[in-house]
């Protein structure tokens, strides 16, 4: 059998330790050859706050993947114009890779949830198998409903323990001056000081989940 790579989605504003304890778990628990971290140029899914520039969040995520030896950074949908469909992108890295590489989306599990709404998500489903990160208390039974037999066939869960941290949270943290130590990593931290990211979040943010 060939081998098997993640393909890490997300928007990533910012990185943060859930992000990248999940990456590794799911990396040694899939005997994943290496994890492509994929933040995404422009989110397909409205969001209810100022997505920071793409570059910025790019650099956040190289940042926080450079020194782990299994994980790597794509800038594949940074480079491609218009919405980042995941099916364009696994579509990439299927040409990329060949027939025989597996291939696995991870992202989180409310993402997942609304896979019926990505750009077709069953030829993007015939592309890969999903890894839904899970956060402690996670009810299983939504992802299930919301999916189906036969999209939920194509599903794996990844828990992640003790691991509740968000991109949220961090941007809320940030707006208030808080510190983001043990949140994210020493070089991310540093990146969101120097370029003021967050600082002046509207009140979406603050206010957001
Ligand atoms: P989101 O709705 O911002 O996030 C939903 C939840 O998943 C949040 O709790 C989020 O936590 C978590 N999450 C997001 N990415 C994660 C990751 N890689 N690992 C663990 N948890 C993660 O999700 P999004 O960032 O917009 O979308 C996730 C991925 O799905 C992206 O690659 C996006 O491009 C793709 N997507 C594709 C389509 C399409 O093709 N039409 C549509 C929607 C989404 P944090 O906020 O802490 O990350």
């Amino acid at each position: 059998m060939g081998e098997a790579l993640g393909i890490m989605g997300g928007t990533f504003d910012p990185i943060h330790f859930g992000h990248l304890v999940a990456a590794e778990e799911a990396r040694l628990q899939f005997e994943l050859a290496r994890v492509i971290f994929v933040p995404n140029g422009h989110p397909p899914h409205k969001k209810d706050y100022d997505v920071t520039a793409a570059e910025r969040r790019y650099e956040m995520v190289f940042l926080a993947t450079a020194s782990n030896p299994g994980f790597e950074t794509s800038r594949v949908e940074l480079d491609r114009e218009g919405p980042s469909y995941s099916v364009d992108t696994l579509a990439e890295f299927r040409r990329r890779f060949g027939a025989g590489t597996r291939l696995y989306f991870i992202t989180g599990a409310d993402a997942v949830l609304e896979l019926l709404t990505w750009h077709e998500p069953r030829r993007l489903a015939e592309m890969c198998e999903f890894i839904a990160v899970i956060r402690p208390g996670y009810d299983l039974r939504r992802l299930e409903e919301a999916l189906g037999a036969d999209l939920m066939a194509r599903c794996r869960v990844l828990a992640i323990p003790g691991v509740d941290i968000s991109s949220t949270g961090l941007r809320r943290r940030a707006a208030g001056g808080e510190s983001l130590r043990y949140f994210t990593p020493p070089a991310v931290e540093q990146y969101i000081g120097a370029h003021r990211l967050y600082a002046d979040l509207g009140a979406g943010a603050s206010a957001a989940g």
